[in-house]
């Protein structure tokens, strides 16, 4: 969504609420979902700008809810991620360097509100989820689920590593 600024830079007021549903599906989306990641629509988005005296604010909030598998034992997981954005908006021109993070700079009083939060979410968004803390994940030779239960591999004794040299040594007798 593009915001015009014009009402409050001119002064006429000193804040614009702004609520809207962004749109993942389709050729337009700008939204692209990380690897093995996909996001259910819609995408929730509000927030507000206000004028602080001078200098111009942009907060909003967007609710993803994701679904993707989980890192260790690949189950289905699905969740709602909640990113929040706080920045100053600067006009174009009026900054020394135009690609300082901390401020959100608008051009002939538009603010595209969906590349802050693609930026940000690319940003914020974890790169890997568990289902649970505690997951066990999946036994690396039989590929069994070990939340629930052990699998019948042989289980390989943790022995100190210098016995293991020599236990190499042995087996190789
Ligand atoms: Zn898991
Ligand atoms: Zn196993």
């Amino acid at each position: 969504m593009v915001l015009d600024l014009t009402p409050i830079i001119s002064g006429k007021v000193d804040r614009l609420d702004f609520k809207y549903d962004l749109d993942t599906e389709g050729e337009e989306s700008v939204l692209i979902p990380p690897d093995d990641v996909s996001f259910a629509p819609p995408v929730h988005v509000q927030g507000e700008i206000v004028n602080n005296a001078g200098y111009m604010t942009l907060a909003f909030t967007a609710e993803l809810c994701y679904s993707t598998h989980c890192a260790r034992c690949l189950e289905d997981i699905s969740g709602k991620f909640i990113l929040k954005f706080n920045r100053t908006v600067a006009n174009s021109g009026t900054l020394q360097d135009e690609d300082n993070d901390a401020y959100v700079v608008i051009k002939n009083g538009k603010l595209d509100i969906d590349r802050e939060l693609v930026e940000e979410l690319l940003l914020e968004f974890p790169t890997k989820f568990l289902c649970e803390e505690e997951c066990a994940g999946l036994c690396p030779k039989c590929g069994k689920n070990l939340n629930f239960g052990p699998c019948d591999c042989p289980k390989k004794k943790e022995i100190d590593p210098r016995l293991a040299i020599l236990q190499k040594l042995l087996e190789n007798d």
